[in-house]
């Protein structure tokens, strides 16, 4: 016999109730194995395994009983649940409380039900069995009931304890949440779902916590954070745990008339949650206030994957991060970006490790004053097998944040070398340029597998240029300045790309071992016009020559821009004014003709 004490407190209960998400889930047979267990044993037509709702008797399982719920008014479940023993009403008939009761009615006359009590001491609902005869439960078997109803919660905790409950804070986690979301679709199809992620810490937040407060601290915050919100969204809605300091809430489905802009119930929801996190949450003595962004998407059900669900939801929640806002809804043309940087991601290895998909261009760049070609620019090119053409200024940015960047370069340096050193008859002094990025610097041996790479080809480091972007250089560490040296010692020549774009001065870059900076075009598309340009890039020039640089112009399209950058004494030009990127053999057919055009000069 149960002695535990039973909780009457019905909000608490009821959150504890829909945190089991057992409400209007399908039928199983691990229960339905216990009603008709249940059933033989007391010989009664009907048991089942009755959850109490706020305001119904909701049926998990049942035997001998078509109805999926019955009102909670009047339903003797409702006395079984408030106490810990087994609740018997032998006639239905002589007891004034039920005699006029819906079951009555239909002609019900005996109930027994045994209380399902979680550990922490609430009342879920009851096994119960009915008969439509009066009769006794004598005190075996009352034990026998209670013990059915045990094995019923052990059901219960076992489902909750295998991979559906997070096990810092207690509530469902994500496994549950997709679980849920394709049930949803499953039964009322179509109908509009609300889902709100939650990130109530940053990153930074969450791991300064850590490192200062410990594991401990971190977990307190969490559960602190996680219990405030859900005692915050009412029991109407769902909340799962789904990350350290995330969490969803799932309402729905909601009513048809609410469109799936939804716009009024999740401003209530993201409101309450909003304003019920503003209170620093102390954590073993220490406040914090919670740094709270929220992702919100509204979708009809059984119309996207749950996968999908949590990931526009992680996406939107990314997007408030970034911005001034707290709050941002999932947007599909933003959605369309992310994955598609993700599959770029994804693909750049295999194209690696490909022959096919990777190529380089060239871009010839040459000297002002003579015409003479004085450098060759390494551009990548990518043509992907489904998307197509794919420009460096939209990987290039994404591979440089991963481990890939070293592996690209290492492909471009390979590949541009070569090229270089099958162009035999190109002027020794013409220097093949490189993009590398300034992360590539952080590997110590990066200068002399270079060099190692030159030496297999019979190539001197003269003949190489390697170009860094100025906002790369930024974040310079001593492993980067140390590479940079050896390599200028060995006689690669170091380059300034996009000079101008960043926020560094000349003054910056005279500490770093350069020999060269590129204007970047932005100042120069617009030189015959623009006046502001005009003087940029005539001091740029200056500045650059007093400090002991040489100086080239990106970008040069018209042969306005190309006089004035002659008359002001720019040492170099490359741009379409000159050449396009061109392949190995337009790049053969080009050198002809401009030494032919050269002669005839
Ligand atoms: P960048 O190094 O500044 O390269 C110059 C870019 O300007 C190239 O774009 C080139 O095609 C383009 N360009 C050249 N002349 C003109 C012109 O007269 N007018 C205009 N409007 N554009 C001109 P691309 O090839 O799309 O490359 C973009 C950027 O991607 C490069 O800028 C470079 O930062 C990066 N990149 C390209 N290849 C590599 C590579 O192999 N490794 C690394 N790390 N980055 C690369
Ligand atoms: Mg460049
Ligand atoms: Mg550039």
């Amino acid at each position: 016999m149960m002695t535990r004490e039973v909780i009457q407190n019905e909000e608490a209960r009821l959150n504890a109730l829909r945190d089991l998400h057992l409400l209007d889930t399908p039928p199983s047979e691990s229960f339905d194995r216990i009603t008709r267990l249940a059933s033989r044993l007391f010989q009664s037509p009907v048991s089942t395994i009755s959850l109490t709702d706020r305001d119904r008797q909701w049926f998990k399982s049942r035997v001998g009983v078509d109805l999926a719920e019955i009102p909670r008014a009047e339903a003797p479940c409702t006395y079984a649940v408030q106490s810990a023993d087994v609740f018997v009403v032998p006639d239905m008939m002589e007891d004034p409380r039920f005699r006029d009761s819906l079951l009555a009615r239909a002609g019900i006359r005996f109930y027994a039900g045994a209380p399902l009590i979680t550990r922490a001491g609430y009342g879920l609902g009851t096994l119960c069995i009915i008969d439509d005869k009066p009769r006794g439960l004598d005190k075996e078997e009352r034990t026998v009931l209670a013990d059915l109803a045990a094995m019923v919660m052990s059901q219960i905790e076992l489902q909750n304890a295998f991979g559906s409950i997070d096990a810092t804070s207690g509530h469902a986690n994500e496994n549950q949440l997709f679980e849920d979301i394709e049930d949803l679709g499953g039964r009322h199809p179509g109908a509009p779902l609300l889902a709100v992620l939650v990130e109530f810490a940053s990153l930074a937040q969450v791991s300064n916590g850590q490192r200062v407060l410990g594991a401990a601290y971190a977990e307190a915050f969490v559960r602190e954070a996680t219990g405030r919100i859900r005692t915050l969204i009412g029991n109407s809605k769902r909340l799962y745990h789904v990350g350290q300091a995330r969490c969803v809430v799932l309402d729905g489905p909601l009513a048809p008339k609410e469109t799936l802009a939804g716009v009024h119930s999740w401003q209530e929801t993201v409101d309450t949650i909003a304003d019920g996190l503003r209170d620093p949450i102390l954590c073993e003595g220490v406040p914090l206030a919670p740094e709270v962004v929220f992702g919100v998407y509204a979708f009809p059900a059984g119309e996207a994957a749950p996968r999908d669900v949590l990931r526009r939801l992680f996406n939107a929640a990314a997007d408030a991060r970034g911005s001034a806002a707290p709050v941002a809804a999932y947007d599909e043309s933003q959605d369309l970006a992310h994955q598609r940087r993700f599959r770029l991601l994804n693909d750049i290895r295999e194209a690696l490790a490909g022959s096919d998909q990777l190529r380089l261009a060239y871009q010839p760049r040459i000297d002002m004053t003579t015409g003479r070609i004085v450098g060759v620019e390494a551009l990548l090119r990518w043509h992907h097998p489904k998307i197509g053409d794919v420009g460096p200024a939209e990987f290039i940015p994404l591979v440089d944040d991963t481990a890939y960047s070293d592996l690209l370069t290492d492909w471009v340096l390979a590949t541009g070398i070569a090229q270089r050193a099958a162009w035999r008859d190109m002027d020794p002094d013409c220097r093949l340029s490189i993009n590398i990025s300034a992360k590539n610097l952080q590997a110590p041996d990066f200068s002399s597998r270079l060099v190692q790479m030159l030496d297999q080809h019979g190539l001197s480091p003269t003949a190489i240029e390697l170009e860094l972007t100025e906002g790369g250089l930024l974040t310079r560490s001593p492993c980067t300045l140390a590479v940079m040296s050896a390599l200028k010692q060995s006689g690669v020549a170091i380059s300034i790309d996009d000079f101008g774009t960043g926020y560094s001065s000349l003054s910056y870059l005279q500490s770093l071992p350069i020999d060269l900076i590129k204007i970047d075009r932005s100042f120069i598309t617009d030189l015959e016009t623009c006046l502001h340009d005009q003087k940029l890039v005539r001091a740029v020039i200056n500045m650059a020559h007093d400090l002991g640089y040489r100086v080239v112009a990106e970008g040069v399209e018209t042969p306005g821009a190309f006089d004035l950058l002659q008359a002001w004494g720019c040492d170099e030009a490359q741009g379409y004014y000159i050449a396009c990127p061109l392949s190995v053999d337009e790049m053969a057919s080009w050198t002809v003709a401009r030494r032919t055009l050269q002669r005839s000069a």
